[in-house]
């Protein structure tokens, strides 16, 4: 990260990538410049956090004009180091870890998995979507100086994974199986459990509409 930049709070930094990608295909079709309103409505963030979450960008809107596209766009590009590419370890090729290995972020270039770790005799030792597959006990071999990892493990080999990663120093862990894991606080974990995210939509939806 650029120490230059101002610092930015974490609830407007996680929505960076979103305002990015929004951007970037609004620069793809021509366009120079954009609303708060019209930001707003396509990325669903009202438009007085959007005015704010610009100010810190150094971004001030002009009334009448909105925002320049291609200043915000190199805004983004150096503050989420679009230039340079994190590399990271997935754990667990099962149908999940599958699906990430053959997707890879491709169209999101900044992030690329580029190993691979599981302990079925079958998958490791292949590729899988161009990826070598290694063997878990290979972890602190190969590793390197990777520093984030993406977790498709059963949910009973998360933590022991987590804890070998933390003696590596992993510094951010996508966490896709239900397990809690415990980490040192220096230690970034996000958690996303599909089946919970799921039924969290459908428990709206039945409860709430779409209001
Ligand atoms: P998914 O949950 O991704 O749909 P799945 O149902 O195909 O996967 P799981 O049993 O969840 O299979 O296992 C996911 C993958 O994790 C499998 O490829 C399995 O071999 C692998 N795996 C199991 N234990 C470990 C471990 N200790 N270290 C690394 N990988 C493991």
């Amino acid at each position: 990260m650029n120490n230059e930049q101002p610092k930015i709070p974490q609830a407007t930094a996680k929505r960076l990538p979103l305002y990015y990608r929004f951007l970037k295909n609004l620069h793809a079709s021509g366009k120079q410049r954009v609303s708060s309103a019209e930001l707003s409505e396509a990325v669903k963030v009202d438009s007085a956090t959007i005015r704010r979450d610009f100010s810190y960008f150094g971004a001030l809107g002009k009334k009448g004009y909105g925002y320049n596209v291609n200043y915000l766009l190199s805004f983004f590009r150096k503050t989420l180091d679009q230039d340079e590419t994190t590399e990271v370890a997935l754990f667990g090729v099962g149908n999940l870890g599958t699906a990430f290995l053959n997707y890879n972020f491709s169209k999101n270039n900044n992030t690329k998995i580029v190993m691979a770790f599981d302990v079925d005799p079958d998958k490791v030792g292949t590729e899988v979507g161009g990826v070598p597959v290694y063997h878990l006990n290979e972890l602190e071999e190969k590793l390197g100086g990777i520093t984030v990892a993406i977790l498709t493990v059963p949910a009973q080999v998360a933590q022991p994974i987590t804890d070998r990663l933390v003696q590596k120093g992993i510094k951010g862990i996508l966490n896709f199986t239900p397990a809690r894991l415990h980490v040192p606080e220096h230690i970034r974990v996000h958690h996303i459990d599909l089946a919970v995210e799921l039924q969290s939509l459908v428990y709206f939806l039945k409860h709430y509409g779409n209001e």
